[in-house]
């Protein structure tokens, strides 16, 4: 299963906006956007112009950096998100919501998706009470996701845990933090979604 591994920070640079893929420190002065905003590279620091592609390119690859997905999978979910019923863009953002990963993420069960994938491919979580370690595994509606019971005493879910119940969780989702387990009530609309991403551009992009 393939994800890049380069440094991760550079990727929110090269976007210009945090993309929130390590944890804690994401939300640290020393997150490198604060530190230094200007995309890595020689001519980082100088002014260009965005052209309309550019734009559209950006906004792409913010999305599926966010969501730590590379290009051909990416697309994948672009042609999928085209043949279901509704607008393309906001099916596509459902289903890279829909990730089990971005679900662990979301219920609070890791500080970033990057550990939540990493959880979830070391065998963590059930859903409906079956392992699954498979972090593109789409949720479905009334889906329980948990975490393993051999699991629970790990310092780190504990922790997490205790994290979690102070936190709020999508709408979409409910958590039942001493139980360590959430469960999908619906699946989520683009509204629910709280990714700052222009899906249009990225439809129109892909309809060059
Ligand atoms: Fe992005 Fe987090 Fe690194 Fe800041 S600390 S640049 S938000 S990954």
């Amino acid at each position: 299963m393939a994800r890049y591994t380069g440094p991760v920070c550079r990727l929110c640079r090269r976007e210009g906006e945090k993309l929130f893929l390590k944890g804690d420190r994401c939300f640290s002065d020393k997150c490198s956007v604060v530190k230094r905003g200007n995309p890595p590279g020689e001519h980082g620091q100088g002014r260009r112009k965005v052209s309309e592609y550019g734009l559209q390119l950006r906004e792409k690859q913010k999305a599926r950096r966010s969501y730590g997905i590379l290009e051909r999978q990416f697309r994948r979910y672009f042609e999928i998100a085209e043949r279901q019923r509704g607008m393309t863009g906001a099916n596509l953002l459902q289903l890279l919501e829909r990730r089990l990963d971005n679900v662990v993420f979301r219920l609070g069960f890791a500080s970033s998706r990057v550990e939540a994938r990493q959880l979830v491919r070391h065998g963590h979580f059930q859903v409906n009470r079956r392992k699954v370690n498979i972090p593109s595994y789409l949720v479905r509606e009334g889906d329980l996701i948990a975490v393993k019971e051999t699991s629970r005493q790990m310092a780190r879910f504990q922790e997490l845990a205790q994290e979690a119940a102070t936190r709020a969780v999508p709408e979409w989702l409910t958590l039942e933090p001493e139980l360590m387990r959430g469960t999908v009530r619906h699946l989520p609309t683009r509204e629910e979604i709280d990714v700052p991403i222009a899906e249009h551009l990225i439809v129109e992009l892909y309809s060059r």
